[in-house]
């Protein structure tokens, strides 16, 4: 056997990504090859033998970058994504480089500690309560199934039923209350949790989507037995809080559990100015967040937190013969997430809160909000264009007006010629009936010029001539 060539390989991957980084600004925002070209490009009969692995990951690049959406870019505004900050990318490099098996801590004593470290920041972050248990898994919906597996856990418990023992076969049923505009995650989780996405009773939520607490009192009510409450703050669309504190006084008051998803509206809670739309979340069972949404770490990225954390374990852990468990203090991240064997994404977590620190990472979340704020006035100054929702978060709601009548043609037309054009790109929607553009600014590195920039792109796509040119 020759010597390994680590060099070759790893050099090609440092030029490729720093090249890609530092074109970044100049690049099209959207993928500029289609799906049959990117399979011609990519495809190619099985590999008979060896090829040299610089080549492999200089022809991989190649190929694969024009069909890269440029995410990490400061002007992508799809969905809700983050970019990645430098040090949780380089983190993440080295969490690939040691390749840790971060499930005990005997297999990978340093990613164990980084985890219970950056868990315990995130705990303060977040204004949590002190016990919370923290678990990091792959995004917000595998943090939202997490934390209702514990929440599964305990409030049958409560019955006398042991759901990881019995399953739920014969069990008292479980009623989950979520709001009308819940994220489909909660749906998904309770559908791989066994309970079904039909045990969901749906609140009625008020013109923003935030649920009403005097329609959950109404609910909780009107039926009795174990009880869910799944309470969301940061609505995809509109950015809205549900009113968590009240939703957890009311819900306690019922005996029920509150899970809160808090995929990307949770780290408003570490903003001084924003901290009031989260106020009362440290009262609730059991929160979910994404690292890869506002913190900027790379995919993937998420957290979930528990305020029982031996509902937590008993939902998650696992013992077995060959294992080798933590001995007194040392943390296995087995016992708190459904994966066996892992990736130490803590390792990027714990960079990306160390180099911003917490006023680091209230700027980068309140600037993120400044410039959503700034999107909706300078598209709102428009006669053709309407802002849909109210701008308290980073979500903004777009809709293209045209003389013919047809706005939701045109919006849908204007979100699709803003994605070809390439100097930003947003996603659609529905909201309440209408289609819409939805921008989301979640980035670290967007700035002023990056949404002007995108402003004057978003308003040649809706000139009624655009279309023809
Ligand atoms: C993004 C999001 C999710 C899903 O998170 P993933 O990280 O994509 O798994 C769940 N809930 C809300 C509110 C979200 O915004």
């Amino acid at each position: 056997m020759d010597k390994p060539d680590w060099a070759g390989p790893l050099t090609e991957a440092y030029e490729r990504s720093l090249g890609y980084l530092t074109a970044l600004p100049d690049r099209p925002v959207g993928n500029t090859m289609n799906w049959p070209d990117l399979r011609e490009a990519l495809g190619g009969p099985l590999p008979e033998g060896p090829e040299d692995a610089r080549d492999v990951v200089a022809k991989l690049a190649t190929a694969a970058e024009p069909g890269l959406v440029n995410t990490p870019s400061g002007r992508f505004f799809g969905f809700v994504v983050g970019g990645a900050h430098p040090a949780a990318l380089a983190a993440d490099w080295l969490a690939t480089t040691w390749d840790q098996n971060a499930c005990l801590a005997a297999l990978a004593p340093s990613a164990s500690a980084v985890e219970e470290v950056a868990g315990e920041w995130l705990v303060r972050l977040f204004g949590l309560p002190v016990q919370t248990s923290v678990g990091f898994v792959t995004g917000g919906q595998m943090a939202n199934f997490t934390a209702l597996a514990a929440a599964r856990h305990e409030m049958l418990r409560r019955e006398g039923w042991d759901v990881e023992a019995d399953g739920l076969a014969g069990a008292p049923r479980l009623r989950v209350l979520a709001g009308r505009q819940r994220h489909d995650s909660i749906d998904r989780a309770l559908r791989f949790l066994g309970l079904g996405r039909n045990a969901i009773t749906p609140v009625e939520t008020d013109d923003q989507g935030r649920m009403r607490p005097d329609a959950l009192a109404e609910a909780l009510a009107e039926g009795g037995g174990p009880t869910i409450v799944c309470a969301q703050i940061g609505g995809v669309n509109t950015g809205a809080f549900d009113p968590v504190g009240e939703i957890c006084a009311i819900a306690h008051e019922a005996g029920a559990w509150v899970h809160v998803d808090g995929a990307f509206g949770l780290w408003a809670a570490a903003v001084p100015r924003l901290r009031h739309l989260t106020a009362g979340v440290e009262q609730a069972d059991s929160w979910a967040t994404d690292g890869h949404k506002w913190l900027n770490v790379p995919y993937d990225s998420g957290m979930v937190f528990c305020a029982h954390p031996e509902a937590h374990r008993a939902a998650m852990g696992i013992r077995a013969g060959y294992l080798i468990h933590g001995a007194d203090g040392e943390r296995d991240a087995i016992d708190y997430t459904p994966d066996f064997s892992r990736r130490a994404r803590g390792f990027a977590v714990y960079a990306a809160i160390r180099t911003l620190g917490r006023t680091g990472i209230a700027d980068l979340v309140e600037r993120c909000c400044t410039l959503a704020a700034r999107f909706a006035e300078r598209l709102a100054a428009h006669d053709d264009v309407e802002v849909l929702n109210d701008v308290s978060l980073n979500q903004v709601l777009v809709r293209f007006l045209s003389p013919d009548g047809d706005h939701d043609g045109h919006t849908r037309a204007v979100v699709d010629r803003v994605q070809r054009e390439g100097t930003c790109w947003m996603s659609g929607t529905i909201w309440q009936g209408r289609a819409a553009m939805r921008i989301s600014v979640s980035n670290w590195s967007t700035d002023q010029d990056d949404v002007d920039r995108s402003v004057e792109a978003i308003l040649r796509c809706a000139r009624p001539d655009a279309g023809d040119r």
